[in-house]
């Protein structure tokens, strides 16, 4: 038998990965649903190929009608508007969702799948910074579970499965620094979009590289850590490993150390995802192989290059609807910096402006947390403009 899946961005990195590791997995999994913002060729192509039962695309509804109908094969449904999003995620025959959409616009899907007692393989780390407490509720409440993407809380995951909660001291998570690891502070304020996008050693979408040359992206991990693995905020560390070889580290309360080590690729926590807890034969990831490896360095978090990342943290323990605002200041300002409009580091003094307004400390409804993702991107919009 096999199990229905979910594709929510499937034009994007990770949906495009995910479809790579699926290529491979036909006995296991089947394509069900998926879904693209405004991607309509790349999708027309996908449904192509896999003709799944239901494809949705958020923007731009005339051309599913036309073009998606020529392509799809036998009765199939379609959907636009966001609308479709949770469609797709709580289609009957799904069982696990890979979120791959980026930004806020993911959480509701999330919410839905939860509910709805699915399996959710979770790339979309914003959902779960600005709403933990209510993604972590819709998965009890629903019997649906997280299982992370990405990468180094895969590598948590894989070193504490089988493991009781109580047996977790601390996790370090690796960071690789981003393209600036190396750059002055003066010289990193006026980093431009180009030298932003180029990321030493990962290809993704260009918000995350971005996030990854702030150091948001460590500290949106931070925070989705303290969610999924229920430890405070002191016990998630983060290191600088410039080779991104060493996903996590993971200390248990008698002081061993247990690390996930692998040559990156997406591949390989996207598969684990959607088997966890088994694993199952693949020969798509290029196989370890230390030597090659090389060296593997590791160095102290500078705060001075990454000013964003202490705000970050900072939200995190905050809680209520801090972490809410603080990842939709950034969307807002990667946003910009992306479009021209404002300088790399404006991106980090935008958020600063914006958290230090008074976040409400109840987040306990989407009501709450919507309500502050919107007053927060208005207050971004002001002060990068300023
Ligand atoms: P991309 O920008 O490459 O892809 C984003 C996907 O989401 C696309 O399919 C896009 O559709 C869709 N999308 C964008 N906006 C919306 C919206 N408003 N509503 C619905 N769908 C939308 O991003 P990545 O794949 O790089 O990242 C996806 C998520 O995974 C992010 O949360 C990121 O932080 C996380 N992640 C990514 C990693 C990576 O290696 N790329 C690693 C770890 C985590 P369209 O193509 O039509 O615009
Ligand atoms: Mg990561």
């Amino acid at each position: 038998m096999t199990r229905g899946v979910a594709i929510l961005g499937s034009t994007g990195s990770i949906g495009t990965s995910t479809l790579q590791v699926l290529r491979r997995q036909r006995e296991r999994f089947r394509v069900v649903a998926l879904t693209a913002h405004s991607n309509a060729e790349l999708l027309e192509g996908q449904v192509a190929e896999w003709h799944p039962a239901y494809v949705g695309i958020v923007n731009g509804g005339g051309i599913l009608k036309d073009s998606l109908t020529v392509v799809g094969r036998g009765a199939w449904e379609g959907g636009t508007g966001n609308a479709c999003l949770v469609e797709a995620a709580t289609h009957p025959d799904v069982g696990i969702v890979v979120n791959a959409i980026v930004g806020a616009a993911g959480l509701e899907a999330t919410l839905a799948a939860l509910r709805a007692g699915k399996r959710v393989a979770l790339a979309n780390k914003e959902a779960l910074v600005m709403a933990g407490e209510l993604v972590t509720e819709a998965a009890r409440a629903g019997g649906g579970e997280i299982v992370p993407v990405d990468s180094e809380h895969s590598a948590v995951l894989q070193c504490i499965t089988g493991r009781r909660p109580g047996e977790l001291a601390r996790l370090i998570l690796t960071a690789s620094g981003g393209p600036f690891r190396t750059w002055t502070p003066e010289r990193l304020a006026g980093a431009t979009v180009a030298e932003a996008l180029q990321h030493p050693t990962w290809k993704m979408g260009k918000k995350i590289t971005v996030d990854s040359a702030t150091l948001v992206n460590k500290a949106l991990e931070v925070i989705e850590a303290h969610f999924l693995f229920g430890l405070p905020y002191p016990a998630v560390q983060v290191v600088v490993h410039p080779q991104s070889v060493v996903h996590a580290f993971v200390e248990f309360v008698d002081g061993s150390v247990l690390a996930q080590v692998g040559f990156p690729t997406m591949e390989l926590p996207i598969l684990y995802a959607l088997t966890h807890p088994e694993r199952v034969p693949d020969r798509g990831a290029k196989r370890f192989d230390p030597v090659e490896a090389g060296a593997l360095t590791f160095e102290p978090v500078r705060p001075e290059l990454y000013p964003a990342y202490a705000l970050g943290r900072a939200a995190g323990e905050q809680g209520g609807t801090a972490p809410a605002a603080f990842n939709a200041a950034n969307e807002v300002a990667v946003q910009l910096f992306l479009e021209g409009r404002i300088r790399f580091g404006k991106i980090a003094e935008t958020i600063e402006r914006v958290l230090a307004a008074p976040w409400p400390s109840s987040a306990r409804s989407l009501e709450d947390v919507l309500s502050a993702d919107a007053v927060a991107r208005r207050l971004a919009r002001e002060a990068a403009c300023s």
